[in-house]
């Protein structure tokens, strides 16, 4: 398929991709790895008339293990980069989980984690993430900068919240401080192709082992990124047993409104979300205590 014309822009300074972008308004558009975006013009679902390339903008590739069980993650910082960055795995290996689930290695070389964040598409895995990891993002835009955490950034189907000619530049997620342990679980038809359903689960125990910071996210659990917040409320001020395990997997099959299609109806999908949870909650809490102090 064939691309309709637009102008095209490289700024070199995140100013001047601001200025860009409000030059252009409101047809202009942030293009990142354009894997999303790209395909998109040319199914003629958007239409921007000129593209802000982000590429040549220094500093929003920045990858780093910070302290504090922070995870920094420049805007521009490519999947791949942060699926083979071995420090930030060995931390938190649920991030290398569910980064290696989007798309094909090609797709990851060139999507951008702040793409992906700013595209979302409630199917993906770096919103779910997002989410679970109590992430969040910092923008900037004509109006200044601002940070926006992670579960006031989508409030309708497929918008993130940022204002007309905001750029996210920075993105942030964290394990609670002390004993935690975090996994995602997906499932697809095959590797590559997009998810049914994928779920990410943190969690965090006291020193006796009761649960004081649980999280469960769910990746086409319903029309936007989400939580499942009745499942995280019935892990917390207990053991993380495989009974509560178990009333965590009906907690989300009761909350979650997924999607059906030709493919899979919104019943199987439904089921799959507390099974892929249980499994997701099993797996973080085996690995309480065993990631590094950060
Ligand atoms: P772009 O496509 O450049 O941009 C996406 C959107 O975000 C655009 O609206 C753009 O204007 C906006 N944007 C980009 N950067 C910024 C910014 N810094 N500030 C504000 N707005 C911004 N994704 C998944 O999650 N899971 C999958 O399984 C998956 N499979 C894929 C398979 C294929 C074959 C392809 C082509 C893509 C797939 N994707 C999948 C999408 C892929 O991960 C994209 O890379 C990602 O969704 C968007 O990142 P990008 O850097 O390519 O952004």
């Amino acid at each position: 398929m064939k691309l309709p014309a637009f102008s095209y822009v490289a700024p070199t300074s995140l100013g001047e991709a601001v200025e860009a972008l409000a030059a252009g308004a409101p047809d202009a558009q942030p293009l990142a790895g354009g894997q999303s975006l790209l395909p998109a013009m040319a199914l003629g679902m958007v239409r921007p008339t000129m593209l802000v390339d982000l590429g040549l903008v220094p500093g929003l590739d920045a990858l780093e293990a910070a302290g504090h069980g922070t995870v920094v993650i420049g805007a521009m910082a490519r999947q791949r980069a942060v699926e083979r960055h071995p420090e930030l795995l060995r931390r938190c290996p649920a991030i290398g989980e569910a980064a290696g689930h989007v798309g094909s290695v090609p797709v990851r070389n060139r999507g951008t984690v702040g793409g992906s964040i700013a595209n979302a598409d409630p199917g993906a895995e770096w919103p779910c993430l997002l989410l679970a990891l109590d992430g969040e993002v910092d923008a900037t835009g004509p109006e200044g900068s601002r940070t926006i955490r992670g579960v006031d950034l989508y409030p309708a189907p497929f918008a993130a919240a940022l204002a007309p000619g905001e750029l996210l530049t920075e993105v942030r997620l964290r394990l609670p401080a002390g004993p935690a342990g975090a996994a995602f679980r997906e499932l697809a038809l095959r590797s590559g192709a997009s998810a049914i359903v994928g779920v990410a689960a943190v969690l965090g125990t006291d020193p006796v082992g009761t649960v004081h910071h649980a999280r469960v996210a769910v990746l086409n659990g319903g029309s936007t990124p989400m939580r499942a917040d009745a499942a995280e409320r019935v892990m917390l001020g207990r053991a993380p047993t495989d009974d509560a395990v178990d009333e965590a997997i009906a907690a989300v099959r009761d909350e979650v409104d997924p999607p059906g299609d030709r493919s899979f109806s919104a019943g199987y999908r439904r089921h799959l979300a507390g099974t892929l949870a249980g499994r997701a909650l099993r797996a973080a809490r085996d690995r309480i205590g065993g990631r590094a102090a950060w």
